[in-house]
């Protein structure tokens, strides 16, 4: 048997490639009660809730081959954002390729400049053509800053719209998973699930018999073919996919110092009106304040809000209301952001909740741990941190995991 630790989607799709190959003898020990790990969606009963800012991108090529993108029934953003400067002050910026007329009426705005729109032309025409980015070589702000895009594009546009894709507000990570990760942007819009995001790992897991989860049991210990559950239980193995997280996978191997992670901080909100009339994520392009986008959840998947209300996400990187003296005071400044950007109609917008994700993506990835013979690593900190970087290592593990047990089976047999 193949035992597989961790039900999110590195799991998941680890589960899936095994039964893709005619693989059917594996069992997934989940520590949570429910599968999914990071990905996850709540609701009231009117709203649906992400537990932190995520949308799915569906030209991840994992994604298309694990999902049926008819079945999540996507909502999508248009491609591009609205550049949201001291309120009134907007830019609307649009892809040129995906909505040609609506650049084209853009094209008399004096922001951004032409320098900058012909270098993002450029950028958009050029394929990364990368298959597995790297966590070294030149920072993104470095590379942008080489292209020649100005400071206060990079300010207005860059920064925030990449701050929200790798929750790294300095633009630090690295050139090669900027490339990459645009790429997909330029192949498709970015949606979110009919269901919520938990939507991708509930139709993820859905092939997969319930027999195969043993969940709210933690794994204490792994072993070659051998794992250990807290309260002492254990269950031997031909192989083992660890596939946790990478906090969780140094507790159980114990040999590293704890990675560093990334945060987002996300507030929900009620507003009887949307800000603007497109389905476009808003940025903050002011350089300053809490906010870093704002997004109109609810005009792109109506199932988000079932009532006659709107449902609007704003998010912040980095800095929870752990900075501020109290929980109030954060949700003022908050509030007086949104003022700033979108105007006082977002004073009555009602909070309904928020969320602190600490450690939301790993800083570091492309790392694979190295253990024991018949241990095999995946999560998003093995390939790249994502969801296309999730299933991607759950699947090379699989592959893995395979190629050491076949053989043995024959063997046995
Ligand atoms: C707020 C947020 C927004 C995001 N936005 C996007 C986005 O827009 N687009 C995108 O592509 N990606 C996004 N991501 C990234 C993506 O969701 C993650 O990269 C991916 O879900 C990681 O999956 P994983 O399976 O590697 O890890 P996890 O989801 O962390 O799964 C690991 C699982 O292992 C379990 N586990 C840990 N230790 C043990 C143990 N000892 N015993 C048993 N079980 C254990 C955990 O409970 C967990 O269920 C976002 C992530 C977050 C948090």
């Amino acid at each position: 048997m193949i035992i597989i630790v961790g039900a999110g989607v590195a799991g998941l799709t680890a589960a899936r490639a095994l039964s893709a190959a005619g693989y059917e003898d594996y069992l997934i020990v989940e520590r949570a009660r429910r599968i999914g790990g990071r990905v996850a969606t709540e609701t009231d009963g009117e709203f649906l809730f992400d537990v932190g800012f995520a949308v799915l991108n569906p030209a991840y090529p994992m994604v298309q081959r694990y999902l049926s993108i008819e079945a999540l029934g996507l909502g999508y953003f248009q491609s591009g954002a609205l550049l949201l400067h001291e309120s009134p002050q907007r830019a609307l910026l649009v892809d040129p390729i995906a909505h040609p007329l609506v650049a084209l009426q853009t094209l008399a705005k004096p922001f951004p400049g032409w320098g900058d729109r012909m270098r993002t032309l450029r950028l958009r025409l050029t394929d990364g053509g990368l298959k597995k980015p790297r966590d070294d070589g030149p920072s993104t702000l470095e590379t942008l800053q080489k292209s020649g895009f100005s400071e206060s594009y990079i300010k207005a546009f860059f920064r925030p719209f990449f701050s929200g894709v790798f929750l790294d507000d300095e633009l630090s990570i690295s050139e090669e998973l900027f490339r990459y990760q645009f790429d997909f942007f330029k192949k498709s819009r970015v949606g979110l699930p009919r269901a919520g995001m938990q939507g991708v790992v509930e139709l993820l897991a859905d092939p997969i018999p319930k027999e195969k989860f043993m969940l709210g049991c933690t794994v204490s210990s792994v072993h070659s073919r051998k794992v250990t559950l807290e309260g002492g239980r254990t269950l031997d193995a031909a192989a083992v996919i660890v596939a946790v997280d990478e906090g969780s996978s140094v507790a159980l191997f114990g040999n590293q110092r704890a990675p560093e992670t990334r945060s987002i901080v996300t507030l929900y909100y009620a507003s009887e009106e949307c800000p603007w009339p497109n389905r476009l994520l808003g940025l903050n392009s002011t350089g300053c304040g809490w906010v870093n986008h704002i997004a109109p959840l609810s005009k792109v998947q109506p199932s988000y809000a079932t009532g006659k209300r709107h449902l609007m996400s704003v998010s912040g990187i980095g800095r929870g209301p752990v900075s501020y003296s109290d929980l109030s005071a954060w949700k003022s400044d908050v509030q007086a952001d949104l003022v700033r950007l979108v105007g006082s109609e977002a004073s009555a917008w009602t909070y309904l909740r928020h969320y602190v994700v600490d450690k939301a993506l790993p800083k570091k990835f492309g790392r694979k741990p190295s253990g024991p013979d018949e241990i095999f690593f995946a999560g998003d900190y093995v390939e790249n941190p994502s969801l296309q970087g999730a299933m991607q290592s759950g699947e090379f593990a699989a592959e893995e995991a395979l190629s050491r047990v076949l053989p043995l089976k024959r063997v046995l047999q």
